[in-house]
């Protein structure tokens, strides 16, 4: 059997401000929660050690949470944390335009981080007051000036789109402005709607036509292609070779250990997060779950079809040898008969139709 690829992946849980929509776990930075992060970190790393020390990561990925808003030398201390070794080919980290300064990226740089997010998500003032994003224009110019300055070479833009309070122009002029930045990778996201509280709760959300999201969805997708952005996933475009190798690796199943306050991890058949607190103690999980070779091989079905590639069933079959993949062959002929999804030579992959309804699509696979 082939060897699964292993990520880490680092919850950095603190913002300065917080975003009207964010229901990611953060607080605002101080010295006692600061400090009680990197002893998480470094027990977690302890607890993981004989793990990472035979089976090094080979993907890491800072998130939060802004990575960035941490002061110079925590970012060292937490860079001093995570294990690295020449195994490791991609380290990405979350930066927010108003945390972002040059002598930060100049410690990502000698740390050896290689691809920066930044965290830009409208290039419009109101449509940022509507988000709650407490950034100007001016700081997504400026930051991304510095990341190009300190020699990174690899920038993904993230961008969101909230179809009920902004235009499809509007949206195409983000874009437009995004594309004259030429970014290595695009991430795309609908504003999602799952605060409890605020503007932005599921109740708020009901009154937003469907149609008009999937509007926003092709025009995305027609757009970046058109620009010479591979749409690789249902929200990501990268120039060829670019695409995120942590992400991809996630969707395809693979093997990935979270560290920090919320961070999920998935290693040897088992699901777990870390609770969202400053105090539970190290090993107490929460949505611990243990998952069979037919569950796995589900959601390698349900994040593959969310990938221009598709799922290649005679490699799932390979990997699964237990589960009987002629049970959905049903299902992938009515999918095919209604254009959803081409199967051919033994691969399943969604048409643009098919990715519209990505989530539905997932439901019948259950
Ligand atoms: S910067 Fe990101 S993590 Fe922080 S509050 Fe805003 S959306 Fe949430």
């Amino acid at each position: 059997m082939q060897a699964l690829s292993f990520g880490l992946y680092v919850h950095v849980p603190f913002c300065p401000n917080a975003c009207d929509y964010c229901h990611f776990f953060h607080d605002k930075p101080s010295v006692p929660k600061v400090q009680a992060f990197l002893k998480r970190i470094t027990e977690e790393r302890e607890q993981w050690r004989s793990v990472w020390e035979a089976r090094p990561f080979e993907t890491m990925y800072w998130g939060g949470g802004s990575p960035s808003c941490l002061a110079p030398e925590t970012l060292r201390t937490l860079g001093a944390l995570c294990p690295v070794s020449a195994h490791l080919k991609e380290w990405t980290v979350e930066v927010s335009p108003t945390s972002l300064t040059p002598e930060k990226l100049q410690i990502f740089k000698e740390l050896g981080v290689n691809r920066l997010s930044l965290g830009v998500q409208s290039f419009q003032a109101e449509t940022l007051r509507r988000l709650g994003r407490k950034q100007a224009v001016s700081h997504v110019y400026k930051a991304y000036e510095a990341i190009r300055a300190a020699g990174f070479q690899n920038v993904n833009l993230d961008l969101i789109f909230p179809p009920d309070f902004v235009s499809l122009n509007a949206w195409q002029n983000d874009l437009e402005t995004a594309l004259q930045l030429q970014p290595e990778h695009l991430s795309t996201y609908c504003l999602t709607y799952e605060k409890a509280t605020g503007p932005f709760t599921p109740q708020a959300h009901q009154a937003v036509d469907e149609d008009r999201e999937a509007d926003f969805y092709q025009f995305t997708w027609e757009f970046l292609e058109h620009h010479g952005y591979r749409h690789y996933e249902v929200s990501n475009f990268a120039r060829p070779g670019f695409e995120c190798r942590h992400h991809v690796n996630t969707w395809r199943m693979q093997e990935w250990l979270g560290w920090g306050p919320s961070a999920a991890s998935q290693f040897q058949r088992k699901r777990f997060q870390n609770p969202c607190d400053w105090t539970s103690p190290i090993g107490s999980w929460v949505h611990e779950e243990t998952f069979t070779e037919k569950d796995l091989c589900n959601d390698c079905l349900i994040f593959g079809l969310r990938m221009r590639e598709g799922v290649d069933l005679t490699a799932l079959q390979q990997r699964f040898p237990t589960v009987d993949l002629s049970v959905y062959q049903p299902l992938w002929q009515r999918f095919a008969n209604a254009g959803w999804i081409v199967w051919e030579n033994n691969c399943v992959r969604c048409t643009p139709q098919g990715m519209l309804l990505a989530d539905s699509l997932a439901l019948e696979l259950l």
